[in-house]
């Protein structure tokens, strides 16, 4: 089926294939964002799907009678359902059921908070490179374990590794132009790079010293790095969930639980569940909605 289903989105093209085959990373040329656009506009031309954007829900329960939901969004509307798929941070959705362990496990894996550094610099008039070619890096866990410090004492969150995006993901800069910029003649080139930071490392709230960071990555790389022409910090709180061990016990738990209790009528995905990547979170949907497609009782 996966097979297939690899067909329809271009697969039989060869070279894509191969292409696909032989790639470390792929995006899409806009960005990540792109797929989340692209599904939007899909469900909006469909008329049997009706999308709540820009509310919370702040409450699930279930009828035991009519076993039907009924979720309460914040603006005071009320939707019913027969089945709930549930994409929350599972922190966040353990606060909206009936009570905290309805569903067992929901609060006992960490999130890491990771703080995003993108960095574009001209590099026209600099012979060298500013980095090997490649991916990246990513940089182990130290001998002797992660830097303890308090989050206050830690002014410069660790890094945890870099992406050379222009190497990496060079058919996203088809916008920017390569040649004038300066009036000159001279030609402009830029070159992206994205720091991830924090993690395990403490996560100072006091704002992070770009030169810092940069006096870090120009060891790392080598080089002295110029002054960026542009940089954003990101700080992606509690983003990303770490399975404590056991977790594939505790997901077995809670999906009996789900088929016990809740008559296999809520689903529970997202990255808090069953992996954290991109691919992941899709493949467990695309799951969770064949599998109500095949219990069959829709009706309210
Ligand atoms: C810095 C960073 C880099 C990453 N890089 C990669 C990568 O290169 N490749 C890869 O595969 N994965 C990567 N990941 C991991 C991946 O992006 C995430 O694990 C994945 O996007 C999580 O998807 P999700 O749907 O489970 O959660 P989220 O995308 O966090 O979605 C949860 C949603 O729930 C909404 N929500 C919260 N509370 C409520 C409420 N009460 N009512 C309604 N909605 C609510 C939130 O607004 C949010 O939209 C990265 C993650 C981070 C943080």
């Amino acid at each position: 089926r996966d097979e297939e289903e690899g067909w329809e989105l271009g697969f039989e093209d060869e070279e894509w294939d191969r292409t696909l085959k032989s790639a470390a990373v792929f995006s899409f040329r806009d960005g990540i964002e792109e797929l989340v656009e692209g599904l939007v506009r899909a469900l909006e031309e469909e008329p049997r799907v009706e999308l709540k954007t820009g509310v919370d829900v702040v409450g699930v329960s279930l009828d035991s009678e009519t076993k039907s939901f009924e979720i309460r969004l914040a603006n005071g509307e009320t939707v019913q359902a027969s089945h709930i798929i549930s994409a929350l941070p599972l922190p966040v959705l353990s606060t909206l059921l009936p009570s905290p362990t309805s569903v067992p496990h929901l609060t006992v894996n960490p999130f890491a908070t990771v703080m995003v550094l993108n960095l574009v610099f001209a590099t026209a008039h600099f012979k060298e490179p500013l980095h090997p070619p490649g991916f990246g890096y990513l940089i182990p866990r130290p001998e002797v374990g992660y830097d303890t410090q308090s989050e206050e004492e830690s002014k410069t969150p660790g890094i945890l590794g870099v992406v050379f995006d222009t190497a990496s993901l060079a058919a996203q800069d088809y916008s920017v132009s390569v040649e004038g910029g300066s009036g000159s003649g001279d030609e402009v080139k830029f070159i992206k790079m994205t720091a991830m930071l924090g993690g395990p490392y403490p996560i100072s709230s006091a704002e992070i010293d770009l030169d810092e960071v940069l006096t870090q990555l120009s060891v790392h790389l080598g080089t002295i790095l110029p002054k960026p022409v542009y940089h954003k910090f990101h700080r992606n709180a509690n983003s990303i969930p770490t399975y404590l061990p056991g977790h594939v016990d505790r997901v077995a738990e809670m999906r009996k639980v789900l088929e016990e209790d809740w008559s296999g009528r809520l689903k529970i995905i997202g990255a808090g569940v069953g992996g954290v990547s991109m691919s992941d979170c899709i493949k467990a949907g695309r799951e969770a909605a064949r599998e109500i497609v095949r219990q069959g009782d829709f009706v309210l």
